[in-house]
């Protein structure tokens, strides 16, 4: 074990890596390294999700493996959404735990690194943000919180527990990351909210469209992406800025949950299905080929085969490039707990099934149309199954590997003629 070094093991979300980012940075100026692995490390830290069930057991099974490594002398601290769903009560169950950083705490770990808090799991009003000191991991993109927690207050999500009450950055303090990303050579800004399409400004009154333009003029920025954007937050502004400026990627990850409205109404998702769709065709006559992706659950309670079959039809009518999709999993303290009508699971898992069978279909056919087309790929790394072949992201999200050049700077936007589809990505060469 080597003095002051650590190791933090992420679930969850794009937030949660970014939460997991901003500590390493801040333990970083305080004098720790990053341990190769959780043996070597004087402080071990969990960032843990609890969007679905078990999430709990699973950290309280993780800490009796990690007991070993406290009896040889690391501090361990829990962080992320069970930290903050279950706060003291992770002390009880394994008082060898140091500490429990809440999601609203993620900014000043002083307290706990010097043992003056054990347990912080409130939402200052003023929360710490130190942007330079985020350890980000790619060095082509950076990733900028610009909305933390979530106001939607949807009948299943435990995410207004877990992040709080919406809370927008100042709209300069975002133009100032961009610009210090792009300063460290990351020309693709991804900006994260719950919410993401929710931003405005605190301090101006500035929206989301106000920010996209901001940054997507801001010199350097070769791709901007956003996610997660709500819905019933696509505003026709949104819409245009998206349109005006060629480096908005585009693509948009765009939860709808349910193909029928019945269903979205007893999660309160603040639309219909049929405003959904009217959404995403807005959107596509303004911006032809704009690529979705969406998260669905299945078995909400008293979903019927009817309303499952709707989810299956609005599937094949947006064509979703890629899902998520998920059994419904009742949190603890949620609305949804009072619904009756429990779908029984073997319901629920024969529904997921399909559901993925149909999203393979449509996803083998969406990466076969790609097949003699050249596209823009942002070079990111060697591929991970074969480094001497390159790997990036086309505009639309899809991994790309390919061959035909002899060196490439990660960031460069090479032209490549896809020749194949695979399973979830695409093989081409670069075009000289
Ligand atoms: N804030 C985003 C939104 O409103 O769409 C995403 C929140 S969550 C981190 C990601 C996904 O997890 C959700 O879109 C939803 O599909 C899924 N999810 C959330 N709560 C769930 C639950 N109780 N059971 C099953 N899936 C859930």
């Amino acid at each position: 074990m080597t003095a002051k070094s650590y190791f933090i093991e992420t679930w969850g979300c794009q937030m949660n890596d970014l939460d997991s980012q901003r500590i390493a940075g801040q333990l970083k100026l305080r004098g720790y390294r990053q341990a190769a692995s959780e043996n070597e490390a004087s402080l071990i830290l969990l960032n843990t999700c609890s969007i679905r069930e078990k999430s709990e057991q699973k950290v309280f099974s993780r800490l009796g493996v990690l007991k070993e490594a406290k009896e040889r002398g690391a501090r361990i601290g829990v962080a992320g959404c069970v930290a903050q769903q279950e706060g003291a009560r992770i002390l009880e169950r394994a008082p060898y735990v140091d500490f429990v950083l809440g999601t609203g705490n993620v900014g000043t770990l002083d307290d706990v690194l010097e043992g003056r808090t054990r347990v912080a799991i409130d939402f200052p009003e003023a929360r710490e943000y130190d942007y330079l000191a985020i350890e980000r991991p790619s060095a082509t993109r950076a990733q900028i919180t610009v909305i933390e927690g979530c106001n939607k207050n949807c009948t299943f999500c435990i995410v207004p527990t877990t992040r709080g009450r919406e809370i927008s950055r100042p709209f300069r303090h975002l133009v100032a990351e961009t610009i210090h990303a792009v300063s460290t050579g990351r020309s693709e800004i991804e900006l994260l909210g719950q919410t993401v399409n929710a931003y405005r400004c605190p301090e101006s009154g500035q929206t989301f469209a106000d920010l996209l333009k901001a940054i997507a003029t801001t010199p350097g920025v070769a791709r901007l992406r956003f996610m997660t954007s709500h819905p019933a937050e696509v505003s026709d502004e949104m819409i245009e800025a998206m349109r005006l400026h060629s480096n908005i990627c585009r693509f948009l990850h765009l939860p709808v949950q349910s193909g029928s409205s019945a269903v979205l109404r007893r999660m309160k998702r603040l639309y219909t299905r049929e405003r959904y769709l009217e959404t995403i065709e807005r959107i596509r006559e303004a911006i032809p080929g704009t690529g979705f992706s969406t998260d669905l659950i299945v078995g909400f309670p008293g979903e019927t085969d009817d309303d499952f079959e709707q989810t299956l039809s609005l599937m094949k009518q947006v064509r979703f490039g890629s899902l998520y999709a998920f059994k419904y999993s009742p949190r603890p303290g949620t609305p949804a707990l009072r619904l009756k009508d429990e779908v029984p699971a073997e319901v629920a898992n024969a529904r997921l099934h399909r559901l993925f069978a149909l999203q393979e279909e449509i996803q083998r056919e969406t990466l076969d149309s790609y097949v003699g087309r050249t596209l823009e790929v942002m070079y990111e790394a060697p591929s991970r199954n074969d480094p001497t072949e390159f790997a990036g992201k086309t505009d639309d999200n899809w991994t790309v590997n390919f061959t035909g050049l002899s060196a490439v700077a990660p960031g460069m936007l090479i032209p490549v003629r896809i020749t194949q589809a695979q399973h979830y990505t695409l093989r081409g060469e670069a075009v000289a």
